[in-house]
């Protein structure tokens, strides 16, 4: 794979891939193996897009500012970093959760609201989560549970409760990725992974143009042309076709909007869908301390805890780096809570995790005098992702399965809100979105020649 700056005002190639993360990178694998000439445009002055892995000389393990955790025994992934000889390992998953100021073991409450949802009749019409939550549940969910759910459904899933589809979230619950499915750690980081696939694909084949911001997309069927801004210099990239795996919230941007990409003519195939989709917020944030502090408390009952949540603050979940022992906490706010935070500065949002740290443990915490610094990222705030993944407005079963449909044989679509086989939001499902429309470029390649032959 070959980085070049470009300042060529015009470049052609078979295939041109928007975007630079898993996804882009999935189909770029596929296409190159299959001795294709790729172009992939990114915004970004980095590859990987929603994988986002630092490594600091002081600091003992990666620190993920994006994606974090396996969620499931993926073979997309797993595959790929037993190929590098990538370590990973069972992510810890012992759970506490304050209720009324106290912590209290919660390893059961997954399985516990599980149970309870059992005795509730799956409604005929999908409608909104909190609807079903308050209207159809509550009578058999205890309160706990109920309070759970929420939490999971907006820290998990990033959603608001008020939109989010009730089918999309019970059948995530009894899936493969759900929130107690097996769960593992890249242990060098997700970085690792986009480095294996990276050495993977020939450096002829494969051209990436960073901090080349995509503006328009003009199409008819066979030809694909793109305007891009890089370094204040207009480009343009032209092939015959194109894999879309632009962030949903960026494919939603107003095309008059900063970052809008305006589609020439107007994907209006594609609006029911994106009306279907939504991209939901979060904030994370590395808190990294001199000491584990947590360690201490309490004649050291926390030291095998992974995961803290409390309700009541605006960072409902943190949780620290077991099995690997270092002294950073991440503070996770997501969904309607991280709504409210986003677009906030730094300090104030830093500040906002260490509070909600205090409301976990309590006042007498040594927090503030333990605390180092931190590492953020406001996912929203973001204009190469305007949010961090998607989710199923309530009603929109079909969304993500009409966002990937191919038009015309020209433009083809990728990316994990355009993954419709049950592993939407996560690397895995980008991975996966990726060789799809890798294959679907290929096949319609592959028809195109064989009618050409016929005449
Ligand atoms: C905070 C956070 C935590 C997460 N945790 C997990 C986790 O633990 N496990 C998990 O499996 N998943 C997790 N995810 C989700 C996972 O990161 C994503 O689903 C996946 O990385 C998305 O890959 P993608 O290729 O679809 O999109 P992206 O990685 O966003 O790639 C799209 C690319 O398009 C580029 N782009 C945007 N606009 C333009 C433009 N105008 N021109 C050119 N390029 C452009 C972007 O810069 C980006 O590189 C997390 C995500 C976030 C944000």
């Amino acid at each position: 794979m070959t980085h070049v700056n470009t300042m060529a005002r015009k470049t052609t190639g078979d295939i041109v891939i928007i975007g630079a993360g898993a996804a882009g990178l999935a189909a770029a694998v596929e296409l190159a193996a299959a001795g294709r000439a790729i172009h992939i445009i990114e915004a970004r002055d980095r590859i990987g897009g929603r994988i986002c892995t630092r490594h600091e000389p002081d600091v003992p393990i990666p620190i993920e500012l994006g994606a974090e955790f396996i969620h499931g025994a993926s073979p997309e992934i797993l595959d790929w970093l037993r190929r590098a000889n990538e370590p990973f390992a069972d992510a810890t998953q012992t759970r506490w959760m304050s209720v009324k100021g106290k912590l209290q073991p919660a390893d059961d409450v997954f399985e516990e609201m599980k149970r309870e949802l059992k005795r509730v009749r799956r409604p005929r019409k999908d409608l909104p989560f909190g609807q079903f939550l308050d209207e159809v549940a509550s009578r058999k969910l205890s309160p706990r549970s109920q309070a759970f759910a929420r939490m999971l459904v907006e820290g998990f899933d990033a959603a608001d409760t008020s939109r989010v589809s009730t089918f999309e979230i019970l059948e995530e619950w009894n899936g493969d990725g759900a929130a107690d499915a097996p769960t593992f750690r890249p242990l060098n980081g997700y970085g690792a992974l986009i480095q294996s696939m990276v050495s993977n694909v020939s450096s002829e084949n494969v051209r990436v143009h960073l901090t080349t911001a995509v503006r328009e997309i003009h199409w008819k069927r066979g030809q694909v042309r793109i305007i891009a801004s890089t370094l204040g210099e207009s480009v343009e990239i032209e092939a015959p076709k194109a894999i879309v795996t632009l962030p949903l919230g960026v494919l939603q941007l107003p095309s008059h909007a900063p970052g809008g990409i305006s589609f020439r003519p107007a994907l209006a195939s594609k609006q029911e869908a994106l009306a279907q989709l939504a991209s939901g917020p979060v904030i994370k944030v590395i808190l990294r301390f001199r000491s584990p502090f947590w360690e201490a408390l309490d004649a050291g009952k926390y030291r095998g805890a992974a995961f803290f949540q409390s309700a009541e603050s605006l960072f409902p979940t943190y949780w620290t780096s077991l099995p690997a022992r270092s002294s950073l906490i991440v503070a996770w706010t997501a969904g309607p809570n991280a709504a409210r935070l986003a677009g906030s500065n730094e300090h104030d949002i830093v500040r906002a995790a260490l509070d909600g740290l205090e409301s976990v443990f309590g006042s007498s915490a040594p927090i503030r005098e333990c605390f180092v610094g931190a590492y953020c990222h406001d996912w929203q705030a973001d204009m190469f992702a305007c949010g961090a993944y998607s989710y199923v407005v309530a009603g929109g079963a079909s969304a993500r399965e009409a966002l990937a449909q191919p038009v015309q044989n020209t433009l083809f679509f990728a990316g994990e809100a355009a993954e419709f086989e049950g592993e939407a939001a996560t690397v895995a499902g980008a991975l996966r979105s990726g060789q799809r429309a890798a294959r679907q470029v290929l096949r319609a390649i592959a028809g195109a020649q064989h009618r050409h032959k016929r005449r």
